[in-house]
């Protein structure tokens, strides 16, 4: 039998998408009957907490300004002491994956309802995945307990995020959105979002990396950004995600420009064995070929194109290998050792990635 078959697990999450949306932070609250909300951010963002307790007012129980990188489990134990402290029923956690991370885990033990208000365009918000560290070792896991209730999108609190942070945030976003595309649980939704994701961010970047105070260009950046993390919640990732875990995990490369260096070459590895990802990303990208297309982009905005640039060392780049190719996963390509090590070689040295063989008559839209 041929035909559609497929599950999609709808998420609970209200969205609330509207500039200066914080400002309806202690009706939120108030929705969810929040009387002593404890708010969640990084230390560099201390003024956006100030921001998110004055909308709270009376519902303000206290601050926590500590949150980090990857989840330290430390750092989650030091806000639960003051959870118990401040007798929170309520978590507000404003920022990007950082706080919104620690914020989840607090979630994860408390189960306290969660309002969040991201400022990156990481999109963890809307993922029921948490990632948290422990003694330098990070673990991932998926529980619908850390998805938050509410999710407020307030594109005036991401004009202050750093042009090239913006860049890589959202270069990091499109790979979401690229590998739902192919992904085996894939499903004809998660496609349309993904599509529009990657339409979206390629064309919001070079409008903020040129202006970035254009609010315009933020607001369909941040509308992008959800829809990438919706794409990454509801669906596995493959060949791409698996090796810029591996390289983060491995070689110490920065999280987001990995990814903004590695997609070209991992589309242009499997678009040959996903036909109909290619028509929906080359449709997303005028036209073009999207491997090549997303190597320009990046190129032309500016975060390293090379991952030699990123510290990786070129006697590195075997044992790369090795560790993209072992343990079995999903990927619309079978995982060739030879080709592999290859798409490796190019992204170290900053090539553009491999001539897949795109013809735009053959990948436009039938
Ligand atoms: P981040 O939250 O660490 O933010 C980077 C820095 O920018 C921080 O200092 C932050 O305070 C600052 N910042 C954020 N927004 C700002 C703004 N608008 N103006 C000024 N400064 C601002 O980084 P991130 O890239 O958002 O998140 C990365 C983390 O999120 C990683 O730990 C990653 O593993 C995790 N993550 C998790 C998921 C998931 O589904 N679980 C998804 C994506 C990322």
């Amino acid at each position: 039998m041929t035909g559609l078959a497929f599950v999609h697990q709808a998420s609970q999450t209200r969205v609330v998408f509207a500039p200066g949306s914080l400002s309806r932070l202690g009706d939120e609250a108030g929705r969810l009957n929040l009387e002593r909300v404890l708010v969640l951010s990084t230390v560099q963002q201390i003024r956006h907490a100030e921001q998110a307790g004055a909308a709270l007012g009376a519902r303000l129980a206290g601050t926590f300004a500590g949150a980090a990188m990857h989840t330290p489990v430390e750092v989650t134990n030091e806000a639960f002491a003051l959870v118990r402290k401040t007798q929170a029923d309520g978590l507000v956690a404003i920022g990007g994956g950082s706080a919104i991370g620690l914020a989840k885990a607090l979630a994860l033990r408390t189960d306290l309802p969660q309002i969040v208000v991201p400022t990156t365009y990481a999109g963890s918000e809307a993922t029921p995945i948490l990632g948290e560290t422990k003694e330098g070792l990070k673990t991932t896991q998926r529980s619908v307990k850390v998805l938050p209730e509410v999710i407020l999108y307030d594109v005036e609190l991401t004009l202050s995020l750093p042009v090239a942070l913006s860049v890589s945030s959202g270069l990091n976003a499109i790979a979401h959105a690229a590998e739902a595309l192919y992904a085996e649980d894939r499903n004809p939704l998660i496609q349309v979002m993904a599509e529009e994701a990657v339409r979206v961010l390629a064309a919001a970047l070079p409008q903020i990396h040129a202006q970035p105070s254009n609010v315009a260009a933020r607001s369909e950046a941040l509308y992008g950004a959800w829809l990438c993390g919706t794409c990454l919640g509801a669906v596995g990732m493959a060949l791409h995600h698996k090796i810029c875990h591996t390289l983060g995990g491995t070689f110490g490369l920065p999280h987001a420009e990995t990814h903004a260096v590695m997609l070209p070459h991992a589309l242009a590895y499997n678009l040959p064995a996903a036909r109909e990802a290619g028509q929906r990303l080359s449709r997303a990208l005028n036209g073009q070929d999207p491997a090549l297309a997303l190597f320009r982009l990046a190129r032309s905005l500016g975060p390293p194109s090379a991952l030699r640039d990123l510290g990786m060392p070129q006697n590195a780049l075997d044992q790369a290998t090795d560790l993209a190719t072992q343990n079995a996963y999903a990927n619309p390509r079978p995982i060739e050792r030879t080709e592999i090590r290859a798409m490796l070689a190019r992204a170290w040295s900053g090539d553009s990635p491999a001539d897949w063989g795109f013809s735009a008559a053959a990948h436009a839209a039938e």
